[in-house]
């Protein structure tokens, strides 16, 4: 098949790369030139692991092409995926802009019958404004279907070879069979294709972040109640999640959830409830429970100092909202070091992947080569980003190198027992402080 890519972020290029691996011809086409430019050197611009090795073969033979020109780019095209952005606006909705505006320059140029996928999340009743924007000037016949993504950063090749499910909206019966086509090769272990009507499964991608999202917000809550009543949210964990209903994933406590989709999704789906005029109480508690979350290692840490962090240096692990990937969008780490550096700290900071992104956005923090290095003369240090390198650390050297051997820790990564051994001051979530 003939494929065609709109926005070349995180998710356009892993669709693009797989469904070119997939033996289709795909176009990616990007309005960013540095970006476009960078993908037709053999660049890539995100860090995804196992992306390249598809990338660069993909590239190589032929099937992988990229353009800024969306006419040349969706040319013969049986498929056009939109994988564009769709950032909250000021009242929390998605904003569409970016999805109506490709949609509103695809009708005067789509020159044969194409199925229009609406990849990004978006609210309900978008592929209809979709598919009205496209109708205003087109000449032919298309069909726009709702296909909700679910790769996560980190993993999203494996997500989206092996998918543990599709979900396909769709009311025509001839894009129907593009789609069953389009995905059979993904499914051939008999993961399902779930094929609903277009407002089901936009609804579909929102019910199943915000679930996740609530998942992890219960369980934030009950490590604050356990840290009240003296108990151990690891053990909590552990004896729940092994309970088939519940489930081991999700569960584990920590300073709140970040990214570019939970956030702006559980923002998106309140929006949407209030429209529709239903107070969505459950969403509206999680947004208010992860904000705090995330500032919850702040009070701590400043009352270890007596109130004043002046002049303190504090080293930071972790920048990403999570490991594996350099995405920094609405990352705990962020607004706690900028509330460090509000109260006059000097912030060290090593990330493995994610530092480049974070340097235009915080100028003024020491960025590291090692995450050793930023431990050199801290006072103190705060882990944001459950990096498999910071599980097991040499605690003798970093003895060595800080001021004061203490950590406070927003992802649970050391035993307490191991803390006590080594003789740290150790704060994390959920369990009893070690002193
Ligand atoms: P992104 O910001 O990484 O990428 C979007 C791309 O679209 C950018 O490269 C941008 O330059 C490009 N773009 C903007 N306007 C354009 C235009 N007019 N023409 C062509 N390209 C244009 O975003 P993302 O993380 O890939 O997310 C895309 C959508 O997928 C969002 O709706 C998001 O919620 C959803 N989603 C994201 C993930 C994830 O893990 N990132 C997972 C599932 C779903």
């Amino acid at each position: 098949m003939k494929i065609a890519v709109v926005g070349t972020g995180y998710v356009g290029l892993v669709t693009g790369t797989c469904f070119a691996e997939t033996g289709n011809q795909v176009t990616c086409v990007d309005i960013d030139v540095n970006k476009v430019t960078r993908l037709q050197k053999g660049d890539i611009p995100i860090y995804e692991p196992g992306l390249e090795v598809l990338f660069d073969r993909n590239i190589a033979e032929g099937r992988l092409t990229f353009t800024t020109d969306l006419k040349e780019g969706i040319k013969g095209a049986e498929v056009i995926f939109l994988a564009l952005p769709t950032p909250p606006g000021e009242d929390g909705s998605a904003d569409l802009k970016y999805i109506l505006g490709v949609a509103n320059d695809l009708g005067p140029i789509l020159e044969n019958y194409a199925v229009i996928i609406d990849k990004s999340t978006v609210p309900v009743g978008t592929a209809e404004k979709v598919s009205a924007a496209i109708r205003l000037n087109a000449t032919v016949d298309f069909d726009v279907v709702s296909n909700p993504e679910f790769l996560r950063e980190g993993v999203a090749v494996e997500d989206f070879m092996k998918p543990d499910r599709v979900v396909v909206g769709t009311t025509s019966e001839k894009a129907k069979k593009v789609m069953e086509k389009l995905y059979a090769p993904l499914v051939r272990q008999g993961n399902p294709v779930i094929f609903m009507d277009e407002r089901s499964a936009e609804m579909t991608k929102y019910a199943a972040n915000s679930f996740l999202a609530l998942k992890i917000t219960f369980m934030n809550e009950i490590a604050n109640l356990c840290e009240k009543v003296g108990a151990n949210v690891d053990d909590i964990r552990r004896g729940i999640g092994t309970d088939s209903r519940i489930g081991k994933r999700f569960l584990f406590a920590g300073i709140g959830y970040g990214g570019s989709c939970f956030p702006k999704d559980v923002q998106a789906l309140a929006k949407t409830s209030d429209d529709y005029g239903y107070d969505f109480r459950t969403l509206k508690s999680v947004m208010a429970v992860n904000d705090d979350q995330k500032k919850r290692l702040l009070p701590l840490i400043t009352e270890y100092f007596d109130g004043d962090l002046k002049g303190k240096t504090i080293a930071v692990w972790g920048l990403a909202f999570k490991p594996y990937t350099d995405d920094i969008r609405e990352a705990p780490a962020l607004e706690n070091i900028k509330a460090l550096l509000a109260a006059g700290a000097n912030v060290t900071v090593y990330d493995p992947e994610a530092m480049d992104n974070v340097k235009g956005l915080l100028p003024d923090l020491t960025y590291c080569h090692t995450a050793y290095a930023a431990l050199d003369d801290a006072d103190a240090l705060m882990i944001f980003t459950e990096w498999p390198q910071f599980r097991t650390p040499d605690f003798d050297k970093m003895a060595k190198l800080m001021k004061e051997k203490v950590i406070f820790d927003g992802r649970n990564l050391y035993e307490l027992e191991v803390m006590r051994e080594n003789q740290f001051t150790y704060y994390s979530i959920g369990r009893e402080s070690v002193d």
